[in-house]
Formats: structure tokens, sequence, C-alpha cells
């Protein structure tokens, strides 16, 4: 993608998403470091009934590291890959309190050390909670790169991560991370795009790469 490309893609997403922000519903912010871990493979409404419920059981950090596990299985149980997720949940709680005073790190390495949580997931709680500039790329934006020419076939997402945050302006990617999640959830979806409505259907590679 060109540059010229890359301005109306801002464009259009500032039209289409001016204020895209998080949808995963939190009070404390190792809940929001907890939900993210959760989030993987799985939709953000999905994310917020069943953190609703463990957050309510479970209502402290404390209680959190100390649950039983089969009992967080069970809560968990409508997400995929539930199992790993509940021991994650009790992991990241006794993470945080034994090595971090239960106070979470704004440093991605030191974020990486809580279990179930890698480099887009520290990407996204630094933004959120530390408001860090970062463009950690998802499933969405993997997708949407690809249709657009931004990555090619076989890319991971720290290599288009590192090509968006190249041609994006800094003070943007925080933005625009939440404005290509927007776009991929309702309106280039994986299963039917709205390419008959797009703006970008000009330069869209999308009758290429299937
Ligand atoms: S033209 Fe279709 S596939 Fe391409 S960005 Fe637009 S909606 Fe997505």
């Amino acid at each position: 993608m060109i540059k010229k490309q890359y301005r109306l893609l801002e464009d259009y997403l500032n039209s289409l998403f001016p204020n895209a922000g998080c949808e995963l519903i939190h009070d404390k912010d190792y809940e929001f470091v907890i939900e993210v871990m959760l989030s993987a493979q799985s939709t953000d409404v999905a994310v917020n009934l069943v953190s609703n419920k463990l957050f309510k059981k479970y209502s402290t950090l404390e209680s959190l590291a100390n649950a039983d596990l089969f009992d967080v299985e069970k809560i968990l149980h409508p997400l995929g890959l539930f199992k790993n997720k509940a021991k994650n949940v009790i992991g990241i709680a006794k993470t945080l309190i034994e090595e971090f005073d239960g106070i979470i790190p704004s440093d991605k390495d030191l974020l990486q050390r809580l279990p179930g949580v890698g480099n887009k997931t520290a990407g996204v709680i630094r933004a959120e909670v530390f408001h860090i500039p970062d463009l950690p790329v998802d499933t969405h934006i993997l997708r949407i790169s690809r249709r657009l020419g931004i990555s090619k076939a076989g890319d991971t997402p720290l290599q288009v991560e590192q090509k968006l945050k190249k041609e994006i302006d800094q003070s943007r990617w925080i933005l625009t991370h939440h404005q290509l999640i927007h776009f991929g959830r309702y309106f280039c979806t994986a299963r039917k795009p709205n390419c008959e409505n797009c703006k970008l259907n000009s330069f869209c590679k999308i009758r290429t790469i299937h």
C-alpha cells in the first residue's frame, strides 16, 4: 500500500469510527489485564459476560489468586480454551501479587511474565492502562492488512505491527488500533465484507487473494 492510500485509510476510519475505543468493560486495571488474556479467540461480548460473573464472585486480586481452579473453569466455560484461561487467571493474580506487589507493570517484557500475556496482549494493556502508544495486531487487523495489501500471506502479527507503525504517526497508533478492530468487526468482516460500499475498494486486493 502506498503512502497516499494510508492517508485514505486513516481518513476513512476517522469518518466511520471517530471515537473507536476498547469494548472490554472493567473497573480495575488487573481486571482489564485478565480480560485481554481471556479475549484470545473469543469475542469481547462473551468476555464481558463471563468476567462480570468472575469478578463478582472473586472481587479482589487475592481471592482470584486463591480461587478454586475447577470453579474458575466452570465460569469460563463459554469461552474457547477455557481450561488454559482458567489457569492463566489464577496465574496472573498470583504473579501480580508475588512479583509485582499487586501493581501492573508498564514494561512490555515484565508484562509478558504474566501467564497468557504475549506481545499483542502486553501492547493492548500498555495502551489502555498507561496510554503508551502501541499498535498491536489482532486477527481483524491481520485480515484487513492482508486484504489491503499492507502485508503478505504468512506475515506474522509482529511483522504487520512493524509495517503499520512505520507508516502511521505514533500519535495515532492507539486510535488506529481500535479503528481497525471496529472496521474488521462491523464493516470488513471475515465472512461478509461490505465491499460494495467500501471507499477502499479501488485498491483493495480482496479479489486477488481468494
Ligand atoms: S473493499 Fe471489501 S475487503 Fe477491501 S477493505 Fe473494503 S470491505 Fe474490506
